[in-house]
This record gives structure tokens, C-alpha cells and sequence, in this order.
């Protein structure tokens, strides 16, 4: 059993069979990446998992736990967190300031500024924040407004500021999309060290070849709403139905 089990999941938009029967399993602590074409499903099928969109049909279960039904900062509080493809931090405020901020986002998705002005000097709480900076390498930034950060920097920020939640699944939807060739090794510098420094689960759809033959120890490639074939980065490599799959693109 994985940590997320996805079962005979479709989903349709209005006539398009955007997922068709999809299965997928994820191991407890390893990297899992979903590949496939353009329009193949890849986000809807994140979606399905963050509670954005509900399935039509089938179940996804995360720790025994089933997600479906629940709103997105219910699924956020059972330990999965999502990166976005173009990050979501505050441009007005200071990089230790956004870190601060999902430390007081409370139960009901709501942020509580009283909450915030009342704890924000409390130490262990501070002291959180600053590790999980430092561990994306962002300490020294800490008091530099995040919206004049580069491209590479936001993303280890907004990084950071999924893993302040301590997540135990990590959803990544193509985390280095419209990277420089520079930044997106840094990325995937950055989730390798995530990867062997915590207890952590992720789930990166990707478009980038070398990305995911970079980080995935598992690897699905997906085309037109089903998945084709499930292996390993050595397998996948040189797979027929993959190449068949990502012709004419
Ligand atoms: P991918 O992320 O793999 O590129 P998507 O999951 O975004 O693919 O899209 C899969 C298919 O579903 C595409 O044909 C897309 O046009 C369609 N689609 C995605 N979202 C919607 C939506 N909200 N309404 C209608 N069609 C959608
Ligand atoms: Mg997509």
C-alpha cells in the first residue's frame, strides 16, 4: 500500500475524458514523477488530489484516509501541500514574513492577523522558520521583500513555505516550467536535499526529461487521460509506448 492510492479515477469536462481510469500508487518517502504530452491530465489529475476538482468516478486515498469530499485546506491539514507552477508568495512583504505566514493560517483556511501580530516573536515558532529558511538557503534574505527576489529565489521560498507545514506529501506541478537551464538545476539541487533531509513524500509532474530522470525513483507516464506504463527512470528511458506517446508533440 502507498501513501496515496488512486483508483479508476475518471474525470470529464463536459465530452473531453480529461482522466480515464486512472491508477496510481506512491511509496512512503520516495519521488514519484507523472509524465506525459500536453493536455494528457497531468493537472487535472493533481487537482483531483488537492481537492480542486472532484473525480467523477473512483476513490483517492491518502494514509488510509480518503480525500474526496473534502475541501482543499482539509486535504492541506491531513499532510499534503502543493507547489504551484508559478509561485504564490506575498511580493509586499519580507521573506521571513511570507515563511510566517502558514504558521498561523488556522484550521478553517482563514489567516488570523491577531493570531499573527501575537506570536510572531515567539521563539520556537521563529526559530521554525529560520530552519526551514536555512534549509533552502534563504536565511541571509530573510528581511528582502519577496517581490524582488529572482525567479529561482521565490521558488525556494515558496518551497519553504510548503514545508513550514511540515507536509508529508509533496505535490510539485512543473516546478522549473519557463526556468533557466541554471535555475532548474538549482531546483532540483534544492528537492534532492529536501528529499534526504526529511520524512517526505513527493509528486512531481514534470515536462522536463532531465528533471525527472534527475529526482523520480518511480516515474508514470500518462497520455490522453490514462496512464501507459508504470516503471522505473532506467526502464521509462527508450520505453516504446513513451516515445510513441510524446510524438508529434
Ligand atoms: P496537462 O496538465 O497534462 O497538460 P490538463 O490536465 O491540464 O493536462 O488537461 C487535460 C485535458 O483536459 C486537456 O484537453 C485540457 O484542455 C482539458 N481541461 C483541463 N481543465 C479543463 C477545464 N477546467 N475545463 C475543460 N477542459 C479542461
Ligand atoms: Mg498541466
Amino acid at each position: 500500500m502507498g501513501i496515496l492510492e488512486v483508483k479508476d479515477v475518471n474525470k470529464n469536462f463536459g465530452g473531453l475524458k480529461a482522466l480515464s481510469d486512472v491508477n496510481l500508487s506512491v511509496r512512503e518517502n520516495s519521488v514519484h514523477a507523472i509524465i506525459g504530452p500536453n493536455g494528457a491530465g497531468k493537472s487535472t489529475l493533481l487537482n483531483c488530489l488537492v481537492g480542486k476538482l472532484i473525480p467523477d468516478t473512483g476513490s483517492v486515498m491518502f494514509d488510509g484516509q480518503s480525500v474526496l469530499g473534502r475541501k482543499p485546506h482539509e486535504i492541506n491539514q491531513m499532510g499534503i501541500s502543493r507547489v504551484f507552477q508559478t509561485p504564490e508568495i506575498f511580493g509586499d512583504l519580507t521573506v521571513f514574513e511570507n515563511v510566517m505566514i502558514p504558521c498561523f493560517a488556522s484550521r478553517d483556511g482563514a489567516f488570523r492577523m491577531h493570531a499573527y501580530e501575537h506570536t510572531r516573536h515567539e521563539t520556537d515558532i521563529v526559530s521554525m522558520a529560520e530552519q526551514m529558511l536555512a534549509d533552502v538557503k534563504m536565511l541571509e534574505k530573510r528581511d528582502i521583500h519577496a517581490a524582488s527576489l529572482s525567479r529561482g529565489d521565490k521558488r525556494r521560498l515558496e518551497m519553504a513555505m510548503c514545508l513550514v507545514q511540515r507536509p508529508r506529501l509533496l505535490l510539485l506541478d512543473e516546478p522549473t516550467a519557463g526556468m533557466s537551464r541554471a535555475d532548474t538545476n538549482n531546483t532540483i539541487e534544492l528537492l534532492r536535499e529536501i528529499r534526504d533531509k526529511r520524512d517526505i513524500t513527493m509528486a512531481i509532474i514534470e515536462h522536463d526529461m532531465h528533471v525527472v530522470f534527475s529526482l523520480a525513483e518511480r516515474i508514470t507516464v500518462l497520455a490522453q487521460g490514462t496512464p501507459l506504463v508504470e516503471d522505473t527512470p532506467e526502464n521509462i528511458k527508450g520505453h516504446p509506448k513513451v516515445q510513441e506517446a510524446y510524438l508529434g508533440e
